[in-house]
């Protein structure tokens, strides 16, 4: 490659790709040569896009609702994630505290950015979604990880969050249901953390993209709906995985209307707008029947039972029910090996792609990622391969 002529800005300099998509192209690399290769590292639904969602998309294109489009989102789709996030989650939401935009990442990245000052400290799961990391370093915070640990059932281990914030906090970021662990943050904790924040005048950025994907009557609470949150949270979510809309690009954040405010300006000179024909789409999601979410999520809950009674049969491997998202994280510390390690011997003996824990901060050593958004038999024949290929390794 030509060598750049220029020095680039030391605010991306910490940028590395994400674990999934690294994994993904090794992946497709031994396919190219006719390996068969069980896909569970990409965090995505399975099944395409809802059809009605689909077909309002179409229908939004021939009605030539292809033009630009307030920075903030069509004002239908503001009214009805309004209407939908206030149900759900108990709270009262105006239009005006919506942000719409494409994908619920911008609504991590803009909040960091309109909330955080170069040199202030920032708490975030570890393991977490590597997005945190990565915009928390481009704002030129300081990251503070704080461990989710398995005996806990990978919800912030509270000692170690007592011990991070601080009054140099700014920001706190939670993610439940959770990637990459499938654990759900109980009111309890949330209000330890809810109380602290305002201690310590922090804001807290709620990623909450998986609450639709919860198993067996749990439910994830959400931070906002406590007292004297509402005022200082930034609830995230979006349209990926709740309506397999991945590729559509579409999520949201609700947040005070003067933050909101100012994250319009934000995608003004960034993005300019959502695109209008997928915000119709993500609109007939939102309001049509929602029966068929229940389906997929009790199909997930369906595959979930069968990995993790499949994994916790392996010898050497034991993996907690995950109540939420639709991924496992098995513990594989027994085999003495690195997560990265482990990953790459899957992948290449087992034919199996997984995410090593690591991919989410140092917190996930010891740990992989397998994701149950597959079908039941490409499942079940992966618990075969890896069995088979674990079966070959010493014990620590
Ligand atoms: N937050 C979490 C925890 C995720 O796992 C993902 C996607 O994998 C996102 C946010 C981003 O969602 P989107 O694709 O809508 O930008």
């Amino acid at each position: 490659m030509d060598q750049p002529v220029g020095r680039f800005a030391e605010r991306i300099s910490h940028l590395a790709p994400e674990g999934a998509y690294e994994v993904l192209a090794r992946a497709q690399a031994l396919e190219a040569v006719g390996r068969d290769i069980i896909h569970l590292e990409i965090g995505q639904p399975d099944v395409p896009t809802f059809s009605n969602v689909a077909r309002a998309g179409v229908r939004a294109i021939q009605e030539g609702r292809t033009r630009y489009n307030p920075p903030s989102g069509v004002a239908a789709l503001r009214e009805a994630i309004a209407e939908d996030v206030g149900r759900r989650r108990g709270i009262d939401v105006k239009p005006s505290e919506v942000v719409v935009a494409p994908g619920a990442k911008p609504m991590l990245f803009f909040p960091t950015m309109a909330l955080v000052e170069p040199g202030d400290e920032v708490i975030y799961p570890d393991p977490g979604f590597p997005t945190y990391a990565a915009m928390i370093g481009v704002a030129g915070g300081v990251p503070v990880p704080v461990r989710l640990r398995e005996e806990t059932d990978f919800a912030f281990d509270l000692e170690a969050f007592d011990g991070a914030i601080s009054d140099r906090t700014r920001l706190i970021i939670l993610n439940s249901p959770s990637n990459p662990t499938g654990g759900v943050l109980a009111e309890s904790v949330l209000e330890h953390i809810a109380a602290a924040a305002k201690r310590h005048d922090a804001w807290v950025l709620s990623d909450e993209i998986y609450v639709r994907l919860t198993f067996g009557g749990v439910s994830a609470p959400s931070i906002a709906a406590l007292d004297g949150m509402r005022e200082r949270t930034v609830i995230c979510d979006g349209f990926s995985k709740t309506y397999a809309m991945t590729g559509w690009r579409l999520g949201y954040g609700v947040m005070p209307e003067s933050l909101a405010e100012r994250l319009g300006l934000l995608l003004t000179h960034s993005v300019g707008c959502t695109a209008t024909f997928t915000q119709y789409a993500g609109l007939a999601g939102l309001t049509g029947p929602q029966g068929q979410v229940d389906e997929v999520v009790a199909e997930y809950q369906h595959r979930r039972d069968v990995l993790v009674d499949g994994l916790n049969a392996i010898a050497g491997v034991s993996c907690q029910r995950p109540q939420g998202a639709f991924y496992t994280f098995p513990n594989i510390t027994s085999f003495g090996q690195s997560s990265e390690w482990m990953a790459d011997y899957l992948l290449k003996e087992a034919g199996v792609a997984v995410l090593p824990g690591t991919a989410f901060g140092v917190g996930g050593e010891g740990y992989l990622r397998l994701c149950f958004a597959n079908s039941l038999e490409r499942i079940q024949a992966a618990l075969t391969r890896i069995d088979d290929a674990l079966s070959k390794l010493d014990k620590a």
